[in-house]
């Protein structure tokens, strides 16, 4: 009998099972993938990420890959161009982009490392069910093909935006927005960008970031109306926008390309309510929204430690298990709501309207006011705080 089974062994899966472990509680982490294995999914680690990561001790190791750290990004509207600095979290001043393939085996590498069962190739199939309907564990296949069942005291869905877990508890959906884009990108070798750089044009976003092996990644989102249009030809679509950004377009080649194209046309907006009786989800099970912001990885860190707070005080009996995950659904709620919407605004791709381009070359005249902009789009500075009436006032003053 395990304290916790945890479907998804990536950024949400496998730092809640090193949380957990490190507190002396049975884990069993399992993946369908075979580790170490890519998943369709940018690499782009916002700075309160990279302060989780140095808090988990990991941040050395992931450095240690040879992913460049970044220490400002910019923002081309074409008219104006807003650079900054990050706006630092618990002293951390840098963000960085490592390959998901090396990211997430270092994620779980801590995880066992702090005492928890890891079992890649193993698709979870069925979740076990009491008759009161509280989950039970879990009945996996194994890559041999071999039926396999544990028991728990808690199944955690961490398993990405098609659940299996979710759909299996069927869970509420709140705040369900439309899907707005949809985006490709590939990697690209002798490309000089030395910081994160994103493009916004109406209707087109790109965006180019250092990776690791001195490769480049470089994205591009559409509208999702345009979605069909574009997956009958994806490159021709993605150097037809690139060709529209002249700094991209003298350097990103299909002789540099190193890869395929990766995207997808699906990436719904919608939050769960990530509990019930005998499981819980978490990273993009429980949350998920479109990429443009790149909030991913981050907000899944952050889950993670919100989950393991209220599941530690749960497992422990300090409080009963559901009043617990329900503090820890407030807290994601609280923590990643107000930025939604803007985030919604973002993933629209319409051209900022008159004032909004005035106040954003304001703000790009001023570098402390640029970084804290930047704050806003981290998810570090509060919506409300940049956008206080009071505060607009001055800054357009
Ligand atoms: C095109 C694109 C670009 C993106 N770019 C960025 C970016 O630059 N920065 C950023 O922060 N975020 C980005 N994101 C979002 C980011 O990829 C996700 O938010 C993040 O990967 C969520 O992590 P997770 O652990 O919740 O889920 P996932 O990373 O999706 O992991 C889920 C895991 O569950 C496993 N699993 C699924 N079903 C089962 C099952 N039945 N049994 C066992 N295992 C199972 C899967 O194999 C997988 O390993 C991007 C997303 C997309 C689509």
């Amino acid at each position: 009998m395990y304290d916790a089974i945890i479907v998804g062994a990536r950024c949400a899966g496998a730092p809640v099972a090193m949380l957990l472990a490190r507190q002396g509680y049975r884990v069993l982490l399992v993946d369908k993938a075979r580790f170490p294995a890519d998943i369709m999914s940018g690499l782009f680690i916002h700075p309160r990420g990279v302060a989780l990561l140095k808090r988990w001790g990991v941040l050395h190791d992931v450095l240690a890959t040879g992913c460049p750290q970044l220490y400002s990004a910019a923002f081309d509207l074409g008219p104006i161009e807003l650079k900054a600095s990050f706006y630092p979290v618990n002293g951390v001043d840098f963000t960085c982009a490592p390959r998901r393939y090396l990211l997430d085996p270092i994620l779980v590498a801590a995880a066992v490392g702090a005492g928890v069962e890891f079992r890649d190739n193993t698709t979870v199939q069925e979740l076990l069910m009491d008759e009161d309907g509280c989950i039970t564990g879990i009945r996996a296949r194994t890559a041999q093909g071999t039926t396999v069942t544990e028991r728990t005291r808690i199944v955690i869905g961490a398993d990405g935006v098609h659940s299996f877990v979710a759909r299996a508890v069927k869970p509420e959906a709140y705040h369900v927005n439309p899907i707005l884009t949809c985006g490709y990108f590939s990697f690209f070798s002798d490309v000089t960008v030395p910081r994160l750089k994103a493009y916004i044009r109406p209707h087109r976003f790109a965006v180019s970031v250092p990776t690791n092996d001195n490769l480049v990644m470089v994205g591009a989102q559409w509208p999702i109306e345009e979605f069909a249009r574009i997956r009958t030809d994806v490159a021709t679509h993605f150097y037809e926008l690139i060709g529209q950004i002249p700094e991209l377009a003298t350097q990103v080649h299909q002789e540099k390309q190193v890869g395929r194209f990766i995207g997808t046309g699906h990436v719904p907006n919608f939050f769960y309510k990530p509990y019930g009786p005998g499981w819980a989800l978490v990273g993009d099970a429980g949350y998920h929204k479109d990429p443009i912001l790149a909030q991913g990885i981050a907000d899944a860190f952050e889950d993670a430690e919100m989950l393991v707070k209220a599941l530690t005080r749960g497992l422990s009996g300090e409080t009963i298990m559901e009043e617990a995950l329900a503090a820890y659904e407030r807290e994601r709620n609280e923590s990643c709501l107000p930025q939604y919407q803007l985030l919604m605004q973002f993933a629209a791709l319409a051209p900022p309207p008159p004032d909004m381009q005035m106040l954003l070359s304001v703000i790009a005249a001023d570098p402390e006011e640029s970084t804290r902009y930047l704050g806003v789009l981290q998810r570090s500075v509060p919506v409300a705080e940049f956008f206080a009436p009071e505060h607009i006032a001055s800054l357009m003053a």
